[in-house]
């Protein structure tokens, strides 16, 4: 009698244990060294595009997108969405509406206006 408990017990235990083994089994394995130099990695692409942006920041404020003639360096074009953005050769840089200086350059006469 004590035998037979004994042999139902042990055989729910073994379902779990197999239950288990089979989650084990099915979790993709994770190489702790693996992740941390996926860390590193993700940790200095960051750094690496902080500094681009910087350095995109560092390169717009020290452009006066100007040309030598005093005109607009800027290149003004209307897009689909009628919304006109610019975009800046010397510096790189792009405007739209939501750039803080979009309105004061926007005043700036190109050199196709002069020349008009
Ligand atoms: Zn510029």
């Amino acid at each position: 009698m004590a035998s037979e408990k004994e042999k139902v017990g042990s055989e729910v235990d073994f379902g779990d244990v197999l239950t288990k083994v089979v989650e084990i089994a099915k979790k993709p394995y994770v190489d702790p060294e693996q992740e941390a130099l996926k860390a590193t990695k993700r940790l200095k692409m960051r750094e690496k595009q902080k500094k681009k942006e910087e350095n995109q920041k560092a390169k717009e404020s020290n452009c006066a997108h100007l040309r030598q003639d005093g005109s607009s360096g800027i290149a003004w074009m209307q897009n689909s969405d009628f919304i006109v953005r610019g975009f800046c050769p010397y510096c790189q840089t792009d405007f739209d509406p939501t750039h803080p200086q979009y309105s004061a350059l926007r005043m700036i006469p190109t050199r196709a206006a002069i020349l008009r």
